[in-house]
């Protein structure tokens, strides 16, 4: 009998279904491209055509222009050459997708990045049994266990109210996190107008325009230090030590990664508030869903591959790693 997989190819450049003649998340411009979301090491631009959610290719179209993209919506059923394929929620950003792909009685599920835990901008992660489960492992150790998101926020909030002359300032990824941290900031009942860096504008009205409430944004730029007093800012983790940041008032540099569990990290970045929310899963997230999924394989990508598969194989499960190359771990 055939090595489970065996039509899934795992080259440098990403994940290539054979019977489908398409590339999953290629680091280099390809005939066929399946995307899973709109991150720019998962995204690239240049393919020939592109099999992406409605969501992610208007990402895509907003960062890299139009796209030869052909829309799939959540749980559509497609056949492309000898394979069967939808896209499922992985609860990343808005319009990421696991690939759910069947060939020759095997189920196949590409994770791409993926957490557990409810974002109000995305649908949840929905859990797919397979034969193979192919899944990232960014913060495959056990040192990482998110703490809950809420307390996460209430200390942010914390400090903002206690210094009503300073302004918190929040670094987070553009496309994202950064839309997370503030439809969770309205979930702890802030309402506030919230000031923005001008990189994440069109991000922001992205996803205002495909239904993400946001509130009452404001640009930084036009804003005077009495007006950003007692108010969060959101920007780029790039912006919180550069010359932009001296126009705020006394800010209180904050940043929402899961990396904030390393202190180093925060240091690095004169970071005085970390704030650990992620946009992947934990340990526990990682290995409950190896256990729920109860796949025969599991193939582990780009992260820390080697204490999964230790799990993996003392609970007796076949496991690999894939090495791809192209993929950046700061996205988060
Ligand atoms: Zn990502």
């Amino acid at each position: 009998m055939a090595r489970l997989g065996s039509w899934i190819k795992s080259q440098p450049e990403g994940i290539y279904v054979e019977p489908a003649d398409a590339w999953i998340d290629p680091s280099e411009p390809k005939a066929r491209a399946w995307v899973t979301h709109g991150h720019a090491d998962h995204a690239r631009g240049g393919h020939g055509a592109v099999l992406a959610t409605p969501e992610t290719l208007a990402i895509m179209a907003t960062r890299y222009g139009p796209q030869n993209g052909q829309p799939v919506a959540y749980d559509e059923r497609l056949r492309v050459g000898e394979v069967d394929v939808r896209f499922v929620p992985a609860g990343h950003v808005l319009g990421s997708a696991q690939i759910v792909m069947e060939h020759k009685g095997e189920r196949v599920v590409v994770s791409g990045d993926y957490k557990r835990r409810p974002d109000p901008t995305c649908p949840c992660f929905v859990p797919v049994p397979c034969d193979v489960f192919i899944t990232e492992a960014t913060f495959g150790l056990p040192v990482f266990r998110h703490p809950d998101t809420g307390s996460e926020i209430d200390r942010l909030l914390h400090r903002l109210y206690a210094d009503p002359s300073r302004c918190v300032l929040v670094g987070a990824y553009a496309l994202g996190k950064a839309q997370r941290i503030i439809t969770e900031l309205r979930a702890r009942g802030h309402h506030e107008p919230i000031y923005f860096h001008g990189a994440i504008e069109r991000l922001n009205q992205l996803y205002q325009e495909l239904g993400v409430e946001l509130g009452e944004l404001r640009h930084a730029g036009g804003a005077t230090k009495a007006e950003m007093a007692g108010h969060v800012v959101i920007a780029p983790p790039s912006a919180l030590n550069d010359r932009w940041s001296r126009r705020l008032p006394d800010p209180v540099t904050a940043m929402a990664s899961g990396w904030m569990r390393i202190r180093q990290r925060a240091r690095q970045r004169n970071v005085e508030l970390p704030l650990i929310i992620s946009d992947h899963a934990d340990w526990d997230e990682l290995t409950m869903t190896i256990r729920e999924l109860a796949p025969s394989e599991v193939w582990i990508t780009h992260g820390r591959e080697e204490a999964l598969k230790h799990w993996c194989m003392t609970h007796q499960i076949k496991a690999c790693e894939l090495n791809l190359v192209g993929y950046e771990d700061e996205d988060d």
